[in-house]
Parts: structure tokens; sequence; C-alpha cells
């Protein structure tokens, strides 16, 4: 998400409410929705992406930046993406527009919880994934946006199991 008026760079702002994936003033938002091109201070502009499977026959269309971008370098995830450790981001479910046909696989994690990975049966690659309970977000592999400009992750999970060559952002969080 981002937004070009100084306004809207910080979503924290009371009196501020959230329109098309930026932040206006309380009393336009309504307006905005409906007449946003007769306030032309009012850049919203809002991050589209294309997460897809090697063939694409299964994408994603995501809308708004992630809220959470991470790596994890659990086993599991090293056999899931066939690479060193899994790099994924989590979007609500709302930004999330899936097109075409998945397979679920459905993993139970160390401590008994299921996530479901949803991959292409023609090519096999993950396109996105949901913890349960956690339905509300959706996670998709951030190399199926193939986009080398994605944000970067800001946490670090299972680094027990990292292999010793890797190196991480120096301000990432690191978590069991
Ligand atoms: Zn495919
Ligand atoms: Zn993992």
């Amino acid at each position: 998400m981002r937004c070009r008026t100084r306004l809207c760079r910080d979503s924290r702002w009371p009196g501020y409410a959230a329109v098309g994936g930026g932040v206006v003033r309380q009393g336009l938002a309504d307006k905005l929705t409906v007449r946003r091109q007769k306030y032309p201070l009012f850049h919203i502009t809002m991050t589209l992406r294309i997460a897809s499977c090697s063939c694409g026959q299964l994408s994603a269309r995501v809308s708004g930046d992630p809220i959470r971008v991470s790596v994890c370098h659990c086993l599991a995830c090293q056999r899931r993406t066939g690479s060193v450790f899994g790099a994924q981001a989590r979007f609500p479910r709302q930004a999330v527009e899936i097109n075409g046909t998945g397979t679920e696989y459905v993993r139970v994690g160390d401590e008994g919880g299921r996530t479901r990975f949803t991959f292409c049966p023609t090519c096999g690659a993950t396109v996105y994934y949901v913890m349960d309970g956690r339905e509300d977000s959706i996670a998709i592999p951030v190399g199926a946006f193939a986009e080398s400009s994605f944000p970067a992750p800001t946490f670090s999970v299972y680094e027990d199991r990292m292999h010793s060559w890797i190196t991480l952002p120096i301000d990432i969080e690191h978590m069991a």
C-alpha cells in the first residue's frame, strides 16, 4: 500500500481512515470512494502483484503490501520449496484473489498446528497456504511473485535449522 501524500504516510494517525489501500482524512473517506478523481491531492495507489505457479495455471492476485514477510529455515519448508529456506509473505484474506485449480496438502507442524498448502497439480509449485485458526490471512511464497524488489523479510524462524552460510538482513527479528 502506498500513498504519495504526506497525510497518508502514517496509518496510525487519529482521525484518518483507510481507503483503497491508502489513508485519508475521515471526512473525505466516503467522498473519495466515489469521487476520488476530484481530490487530486490524494493520489492513492495500491500495489498490485500476481503470484503464480511455474506453468501459470494457478495464480493469486494480491492488492496492497504484505502485513508480514518472513523466512523459515525448518526442514519441512526446505523440503516443500526445494530450497534451503522458505520465504513467505502474509496478506489479509480479502486482499487476495485466487485463480486456477489447486491441490491441497495439509502439513501438521511440530506443535500439532495444521497448514493447508495449495499447489498447482500440473507443475507442483505452491502458490499459497493458510494456517488453521488463522484463516483471515493467506501466506504466499515470495518467489511466486518473481519480483526482485519485493519487501525484505523482517522475521527469521527456526534458525536452529539454518544453513551455516546464510546471511540475513541485519535488522531482522530472530525467532525460535
Ligand atoms: Zn502450474
Ligand atoms: Zn518452516
